[in-house]
């Protein structure tokens, strides 16, 4: 069965279980996105909703999904109504929530729910998951090639790092490109770039976005959240690893990340990216907050190129680093 999700949860359950997993937004992105935000408001959904919500409800009716993994908590309250409106054009939905206050035994039991829908033991996934860390090592060698030796590109990072959320549908396909591109990544020398920056927040919805900032000579060598989709952290209990997993829980956990890694990464600014209509546009306040260094807000609404007014921001941001 093909079984798409609103954002990353224990996947592991689902390859345990023989069906693919499939990360809706990674479809909606990477298909005629602007046509799905279209289909979504011919069918009623509100022009002032984020755009990355009716890409979901459009792909999971197109796609031919067979059910849908619901993040219900930790990720975007549309998604009660997202799942509401699918199951009634007959997709079969399962809720996953993540505890807001870290609560081992909450998620642990969430994730035996999981177990038990899909027919799964414990052990099983324990497998899958020593499978999936093996590749998630190389996603971290990745991870250091773009910041240390400077030989991968924010686009590159970002696009790796975020399909591992599913691992493109087949984790052995993805491990074996994934090996061609760190043997190609030996063989290639530094980037030209004078400024290392930071993206945060849920991926962009603009295409070019990384394109231009290496064009002005600033490379993103962390991406935040799309690092967070690889599970960096290789935990050996997985409840532990959707603990430690920043994204689903408080501002407070991902500042905590942040600035180690902005140290780590001896990083020059910070593009801290929303998405129009989120409620994430309000942990800005708290980014800017307690973060040390430069913080520029970019809003993105509608998939597509960069807007005039947000080139300018960007090449001004840039060069208030540089001066
Ligand atoms: S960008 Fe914000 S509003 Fe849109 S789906 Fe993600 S969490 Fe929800």
């Amino acid at each position: 069965m093909k079984i798409g999700f609103t954002t990353s949860f224990p996947v592991e359950v689902v390859i345990a279980a023989g069906h693919t997993p499939i990360d809706l937004n990674n479809l909606f992105i990477t298909g005629n996105a602007g046509k799905f935000v279209e289909t979504a408001e011919h069918n009623g959904y509100p022009r002032n909703l984020c755009s990355w919500i009716k890409g979901l409800y459009s792909v999971a009716t197109a796609e031919h999904i067979d059910a849908v993994v619901g993040v219900v908590g930790g990720d975007c309250s549309n998604t009660h109504s997202l799942m509401s409106s699918l199951k009634d054009r007959g997709l079969e939905v399962i809720p996953f929530s993540y505890p807001y206050n870290h609560d081992r035994e909450f998620l642990s039991n969430e994730i035996e729910k999981l177990e038990r829908y899909f027919g799964v033991a414990h052990s099983e996934i324990l497998q899958i998951k020593e499978r999936l860390d093996r590749i998630r090592k190389k996603l971290i060698t990745l991870d250091e090639l773009t910041y240390r030796e400077n030989t991968v590109t924010g686009l590159e990072n970002h696009l790796w790092l975020v399909n591992s959320s599913d691992f493109n549908t087949n984790p052995d396909v993805f491990e074996q490109e994934l090996d061609s591109f760190l043997e190609e990544c030996e063989h290639r020398k530094p980037l030209d770039f004078n400024l290392r920056l930071t993206f945060l927040g849920v991926p962009p919805i603009i295409t070019d976005f990384y394109d231009f900032l290496l064009e002005n000579k600033a490379n993103v060598v962390f991406n935040e959240i799309q690092r967070q989709f690889s599970m960096p952290y290789l935990e050996e209990n997985i409840v532990d690893q959707y603990l430690h997993y920043t994204y689903p829980y408080s501002i407070f956990e991902r500042i905590e990340d942040i600035k180690v890694e902005i140290k780590k990464r001896n990083i020059d600014g910070v593009i801290s990216y929303s998405q129009s209509f989120c409620h994430r546009q309000i942990d800005n306040i708290l980014i800017k907050k307690y973060l040390d260094i430069p913080v520029l807000t970019l809003e993105g609404d509608q998939p597509g190129p960069l807007d005039a007014r947000s080139k300018l921001r960007l090449e001004s941001f840039l060069d208030i680093l540089r001066g």
